[in-house]
């Protein structure tokens, strides 16, 4: 089993998680139904991407339909 030839010091160890934080996503606004969606990806919520249509959306989906 491979064993760390030195120890990581409280300063090392938080130097190196300095660069570990989490950074907020960016949304922009759907440019077809003015929901917040990923830039760069197709909207959620219409299914438009570059004012155009390209996931045709089911009316609803019944999530309990054959749940019993
Ligand atoms: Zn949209």
């Amino acid at each position: 089993m491979a064993v760390p030839q030195n120890r990581v010091t409280r300063s090392r160890r938080n130097m190196r998680r300095a660069h570990d934080a989490l950074v907020a996503s960016n949304p922009a606004e759907c440019s077809n139904c003015g929901e917040l969606k990923r830039p760069h990806h197709v909207c959620a919520s219409c299914g438009h991407y570059d004012s155009r249509e390209v996931v045709a959306q089911a009316d609803e989906v019944d999530l309990d339909e054959d749940a019993a």
